[in-house]
Protein backbone atom coordinates (compact mmCIF):
# COMPACT_ATOMS: atom_id res chain seq x y z
CA UNK A 1 0.00 0.00 0.00
CA UNK A 2 1.83 3.61 -0.71
CA UNK A 3 -0.79 5.62 1.31
CA UNK A 4 -2.78 4.86 3.71
CA UNK A 5 -6.34 7.62 3.75
CA UNK A 6 -8.57 5.98 6.34
CA UNK A 7 -7.89 4.24 9.74
CA UNK A 8 -11.08 2.67 11.81
CA UNK A 9 -9.98 2.58 15.45
CA UNK A 10 -11.75 0.29 17.81
CA UNK A 11 -11.18 0.91 21.42
CA UNK A 12 -12.74 1.47 24.67
CA UNK A 13 -16.14 3.45 26.09
CA UNK A 14 -14.61 3.89 29.13
CA UNK A 15 -11.23 5.83 29.69
CA UNK A 16 -9.33 2.89 31.68
CA UNK A 17 -7.73 2.27 34.98
CA UNK A 18 -4.50 4.46 33.96
CA UNK A 19 -3.45 7.41 32.32
CA UNK A 20 -1.34 5.58 29.81
CA UNK A 21 -4.22 4.55 27.83
CA UNK A 22 -5.74 7.89 27.35
CA UNK A 23 -1.90 9.01 26.71
CA UNK A 24 -1.10 6.66 24.10
CA UNK A 25 -4.67 8.03 22.21
CA UNK A 26 -3.22 10.62 21.86
CA UNK A 27 -0.08 9.31 20.48
CA UNK A 28 -2.15 7.36 17.90
CA UNK A 29 -3.88 10.92 17.21
CA UNK A 30 -0.52 12.50 16.68
CA UNK A 31 1.08 9.84 14.29
CA UNK A 32 -2.55 9.64 12.39
CA UNK A 33 -2.92 13.91 12.00
CA UNK A 34 0.83 14.14 10.98
CA UNK A 35 0.34 11.19 7.96
CA UNK A 36 -2.68 12.96 7.32
CA UNK A 37 -4.52 9.74 7.70
CA UNK A 38 -8.49 10.17 8.57
CA UNK A 39 -9.90 8.54 11.61
CA UNK A 40 -12.44 6.47 11.65
CA UNK A 41 -14.11 5.19 15.02
CA UNK A 42 -17.80 4.74 16.25
CA UNK A 43 -18.72 8.32 16.92
CA UNK A 44 -19.19 8.16 20.88
CA UNK A 45 -18.45 10.90 23.22
CA UNK A 46 -17.20 8.68 25.75
CA UNK A 47 -13.96 7.01 26.80
CA UNK A 48 -10.67 6.16 24.80
CA UNK A 49 -13.16 7.31 21.98
CA UNK A 50 -13.25 10.35 22.99
CA UNK A 51 -9.78 11.20 23.94
CA UNK A 52 -8.79 9.80 20.55
CA UNK A 53 -11.44 11.64 18.23
CA UNK A 54 -10.75 15.01 20.46
CA UNK A 55 -7.45 15.11 19.96
CA UNK A 56 -7.22 14.49 16.20
CA UNK A 57 -9.75 17.28 15.67
CA UNK A 58 -7.93 19.53 18.12
CA UNK A 59 -4.24 18.96 16.02
CA UNK A 60 -7.05 19.57 12.89
CA UNK A 61 -7.10 15.89 11.59
CA UNK A 62 -10.27 14.38 10.04
CA UNK A 63 -12.73 12.42 11.95
CA UNK A 64 -15.46 10.14 10.60
CA UNK A 65 -17.60 8.56 13.27
CA UNK A 66 -19.91 6.05 12.49
CA UNK A 67 -23.21 5.80 14.69
CA UNK A 68 -26.36 3.58 15.15
CA UNK A 69 -29.30 5.36 15.57
CA UNK A 70 -29.79 3.66 18.88
CA UNK A 71 -26.75 5.34 20.30
CA UNK A 72 -27.53 8.48 19.10
CA UNK A 73 -31.17 8.74 20.92
CA UNK A 74 -28.81 8.12 23.93
CA UNK A 75 -27.22 11.31 23.29
CA UNK A 76 -23.65 10.01 23.47
CA UNK A 77 -22.46 10.94 20.21
CA UNK A 78 -20.13 13.40 19.33
CA UNK A 79 -21.49 16.41 17.84
CA UNK A 80 -18.36 17.71 16.24
CA UNK A 81 -16.95 15.46 13.88
CA UNK A 82 -15.87 16.51 10.22
CA UNK A 83 -18.52 13.87 9.48
CA UNK A 84 -20.64 11.41 11.04
CA UNK A 85 -22.63 8.52 9.48
CA UNK A 86 -25.87 7.68 10.99
CA UNK A 87 -26.75 4.09 10.55
CA UNK A 88 -29.74 1.51 11.19
CA UNK A 89 -28.41 -0.84 13.26
CA UNK A 90 -24.78 -2.04 15.15
CA UNK A 91 -24.25 -4.39 12.23
CA UNK A 92 -24.44 -2.22 9.69
CA UNK A 93 -22.06 0.36 11.74
CA UNK A 94 -19.59 -2.46 12.07
CA UNK A 95 -19.72 -3.06 8.30
CA UNK A 96 -19.80 0.41 7.10
CA UNK A 97 -16.49 1.41 9.52
CA UNK A 98 -14.65 -1.96 8.09
CA UNK A 99 -15.68 -0.12 3.93
CA UNK A 100 -14.74 2.96 5.24
CA UNK A 101 -11.15 2.29 6.10
CA UNK A 102 -7.38 1.22 4.59
CA UNK A 103 -6.67 -0.79 8.29
CA UNK A 104 -8.30 -1.43 11.40
CA UNK A 105 -6.24 -1.00 14.68
CA UNK A 106 -7.54 -1.89 18.53
CA UNK A 107 -6.34 0.37 21.04
CA UNK A 108 -7.34 -0.91 24.72
CA UNK A 109 -10.73 -1.61 25.31
CA UNK A 110 -13.67 -3.94 26.64
CA UNK A 111 -15.55 -6.28 24.90
CA UNK A 112 -17.30 -3.83 22.23
CA UNK A 113 -13.49 -3.63 21.29
CA UNK A 114 -12.80 -7.31 21.64
CA UNK A 115 -16.25 -8.11 19.08
CA UNK A 116 -14.91 -5.43 16.50
CA UNK A 117 -11.46 -6.56 16.42
CA UNK A 118 -12.43 -10.60 16.31
CA UNK A 119 -14.73 -10.06 13.50
CA UNK A 120 -12.50 -7.74 11.27
CA UNK A 121 -9.93 -10.84 11.66
CA UNK A 122 -12.09 -13.37 10.56
CA UNK A 123 -13.70 -11.12 7.68
CA UNK A 124 -9.88 -11.45 6.97
CA UNK A 125 -9.24 -15.19 6.94
CA UNK A 126 -11.90 -15.32 4.78
CA UNK A 127 -10.88 -13.36 1.94
CA UNK A 128 -13.84 -10.66 2.93
CA UNK A 129 -10.94 -7.45 2.78
CA UNK A 130 -7.56 -7.68 2.75
CA UNK A 131 -6.84 -5.06 4.98
CA UNK A 132 -4.17 -4.62 7.55
CA UNK A 133 -5.49 -5.99 11.38
CA UNK A 134 -3.50 -4.17 14.12
CA UNK A 135 -3.10 -4.11 18.26
CA UNK A 136 -1.80 -1.43 19.58
CA UNK A 137 -0.24 -3.04 22.85
CA UNK A 138 -0.50 -0.14 24.94
CA UNK A 139 1.08 -0.93 28.92
CA UNK A 140 1.03 -4.83 27.14
CA UNK A 141 -3.30 -4.69 27.57
CA UNK A 142 -3.56 -7.48 24.77
CA UNK A 143 -1.02 -9.98 25.77
CA UNK A 144 -3.77 -12.34 27.21
CA UNK A 145 -4.99 -12.07 23.49
CA UNK A 146 -1.93 -12.44 21.68
CA UNK A 147 -0.95 -15.63 24.04
CA UNK A 148 -4.66 -16.73 22.49
CA UNK A 149 -3.33 -16.57 19.34
CA UNK A 150 -0.52 -18.12 19.63
CA UNK A 151 -2.98 -21.00 21.71
CA UNK A 152 -5.20 -21.16 18.52
CA UNK A 153 -2.25 -21.75 16.29
CA UNK A 154 -0.67 -24.46 18.70
CA UNK A 155 -3.95 -25.80 19.07
CA UNK A 156 -4.64 -25.93 15.50
CA UNK A 157 -7.75 -24.35 15.86
CA UNK A 158 -6.33 -21.42 13.72
CA UNK A 159 -4.08 -21.78 10.62
CA UNK A 160 -0.90 -21.29 10.53
CA UNK A 161 -0.86 -18.68 7.81
CA UNK A 162 -3.17 -16.62 10.30
CA UNK A 163 -0.61 -16.90 13.30
CA UNK A 164 0.91 -13.62 12.63
CA UNK A 165 -1.67 -11.86 10.34
CA UNK A 166 -2.54 -9.32 13.37
CA UNK A 167 0.14 -6.85 13.44
CA UNK A 168 1.16 -6.15 17.13
CA UNK A 169 3.00 -3.08 18.35
CA UNK A 170 3.58 -0.91 21.29
CA UNK A 171 3.99 2.30 19.20
CA UNK A 172 1.20 3.38 17.05
CA UNK A 173 3.82 4.78 14.25
CA UNK A 174 5.31 1.51 14.05
CA UNK A 175 2.34 -0.34 14.02
CA UNK A 176 1.28 2.41 10.91
CA UNK A 177 4.74 2.12 9.40
CA UNK A 178 3.49 -2.06 9.09
CA UNK A 179 0.57 -1.24 7.76
CA UNK A 180 2.54 -0.20 4.38
CA UNK A 181 4.24 -3.06 3.87
CA UNK A 182 1.12 -5.37 4.81
CA UNK A 183 0.32 -8.50 2.38
CA UNK A 184 -3.13 -10.43 3.17
CA UNK A 185 -2.44 -14.10 4.01
CA UNK A 186 -4.29 -16.39 1.38
CA UNK A 187 -7.63 -16.72 1.85
CA UNK A 188 -9.05 -19.90 4.25
CA UNK A 189 -9.07 -23.93 2.62
CA UNK A 190 -10.83 -26.23 4.87
CA UNK A 191 -8.66 -28.56 3.69
CA UNK A 192 -8.22 -30.62 5.99
CA UNK A 193 -12.39 -31.48 7.47
P1 LIG B 1 -16.10 -1.29 24.75
O1 LIG B 1 -14.74 -1.76 24.27
O2 LIG B 1 -16.93 -2.42 25.30
O3 LIG B 1 -16.02 -0.13 25.66
O4 LIG B 1 -16.87 -0.84 23.45
C1 LIG B 1 -16.28 0.13 22.63
C2 LIG B 1 -16.39 -0.24 21.19
O5 LIG B 1 -17.72 -0.68 20.91
C3 LIG B 1 -16.10 0.95 20.31
O6 LIG B 1 -15.06 0.68 19.37
C4 LIG B 1 -17.43 1.27 19.63
O7 LIG B 1 -17.40 1.07 18.22
C5 LIG B 1 -18.44 0.36 20.27
N1 LIG B 1 -19.21 1.07 21.34
C6 LIG B 1 -19.57 0.54 22.51
N2 LIG B 1 -20.23 1.44 23.29
C7 LIG B 1 -20.30 2.57 22.59
C8 LIG B 1 -20.83 3.88 22.84
N3 LIG B 1 -21.44 4.18 23.98
N4 LIG B 1 -20.70 4.82 21.89
C9 LIG B 1 -20.09 4.53 20.74
N5 LIG B 1 -19.59 3.33 20.45
C10 LIG B 1 -19.66 2.34 21.34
Amino acid sequence: MDKINNVTVYCGSSVGASDIYQQQAIALASELVNRKITLVYGGGRVGIMNVLANSVLEQGGQVVGVMPNLLVEREISHTGLSEIHIVGTMHERKQKMIDLADGFIALPGGFGTLEEFSEVFTWGQIGLHTKPCGLLNVNNYWAPLVAMIEKMADEKFLQEKYRHMAIIEDKAANLLDRFLHYTAPSVKTYDDL
